[in-house]
């Protein structure tokens, strides 16, 4: 296969649920094993909001810890802390040097913010895309696994990496595109009888990967149902379908068939269902838990891994910067 050199950030906010975890996380530990893997806890990109410093760190923290836990291998891809690699602020200033007011203006993440937050509209937020720009391309990917509100910001990337191609008449930057990992999307649901899982509809919706087996019971012993199937109508509804789903995933096809069967002939008991249920989400979860906890702990270990980060990052950017810092004239005495 060809090996792709691929770029992904990791924001630092809050603990991974669930639909993180299956959605996310599990197609970078497949791929730190097919191509040349970069991923990053967006530090810098975090400070737009100007978040309490005692919170940042143990924010990252938590991240790293989650993501090892989770599969991300430091010897099979370059994990690192953005922050620890100052070459991506320098390319961010010589492409900011490049950035038009006006291209800037118009990105929809920015015309968003301006109307969401106008008392923080910042210059960083405005230059947000050329950050990411410098992320991507200061390692040359080829290919960044991004969602469709992404895709403009990537774009950007390509013109950043192209302009500055142009300008000093040099090759350095290939350019970037989406990476879709699979044919299909996977969609994990949440626990409220709407769409996907997400924190945004508060924390009962989710199942955190630290969530303690006493409170996944609760959530789901909470999670929406409906009044039940009847000789008129045997199709779920969407919120019992929801936890179907769910079933398929942590319970297996030969359990789901039986609430299936249940289902049709109108003798489920949602009780029993959810609690079922429940138990077979503990036990999937369980061995991430206790991984976390024993990462967590391994303090040697997370020093270990970012200093490995850093170094493989490194050399990575270094290579690139110093082909910027020659093409724009800067010389050594
Ligand atoms: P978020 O922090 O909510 O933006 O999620 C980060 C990434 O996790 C998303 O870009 C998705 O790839 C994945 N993700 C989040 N929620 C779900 C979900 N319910 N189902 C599948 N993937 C998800």
């Amino acid at each position: 296969m060809n090996k792709e050199i691929i770029v992904s950030g990791i924001r630092p906010t809050g603990n991974l649920h669930l639909g993180n975890y299956l959605g996310a996380v599990t197609n970078f530990v497949k791929m730190q094993y097919e191509h040349n893997c970069f991923f990053f806890i967006a530090d810098y990109h975090s400070l737009t909001t100007h978040p309490n410093p005692k919170d940042l760190h143990n924010n990252v923290r938590q991240v790293l810890v989650e993501y090892l836990a989770c599969g991300l291998n430091p010897e099979a891809c370059a994990l690192y802390i953005q922050s620890d690699l100052p070459q991506i602020p320098e390319l961010y200033m010589m492409l900011n040097m490049h950035a038009y007011m006006g291209e800037l203006e118009r990105v929809a993440s920015f015309k968003d913010k301006v109307r969401n937050q106008p008392n923080n509209v910042n210059a960083g937020l405005l230059t947000y895309p050329v950050l990411m720009a410098a992320d991507i391309i200061i390692h040359k990917a080829s290919k960044v696994p991004v969602g469709k509100d992404q895709e403009q910001h990537l774009e950007m990337a390509r013109t950043f990496g192209n302009r500055f191609n142009r300008i000093y008449e040099k090759e350095i930057f290939p350019e970037p595109f989406a990476f879709n990992y699979g044919k299909e999307l996977v969609k994990i649901p949440g626990l409220q009888g709407g769409g996907k899982m997400s924190k945004s509809d508060g924390d009962g919706n989710v199942i955190n990967l630290i969530d303690s087996p006493e409170l996944i019971r609760k959530k789901l012993s909470r999670a929406v149902t409906d009044t039940g199937p009847n000789e008129m109508n045997t199709k779920p509804s969407d919120a019992v379908q929801n936890l179907f789903d769910l079933m398929k995933i942590v319970s297996g096809e030969d359990k789901l068939l039986h609430y299936q069967n249940l289902y049709s002939n109108c003798a489920i008991r949602y009780g029993d269902f959810k609690k079922d249920l429940a138990e077979d989400m503990v036990s999937f979860l369980t061995p991430i838990r206790e991984k976390i906890a024993e990462i967590d702990a391994n303090h040697q270990l997370l020093k270990q891994v970012v200093q490995i980060g850093k170094e493989k990052a490194s050399e990575s950017a270094n290579k690139t910067l110093k082909e910027c810092r020659e093409a724009i004239g800067f010389k050594p005495f």
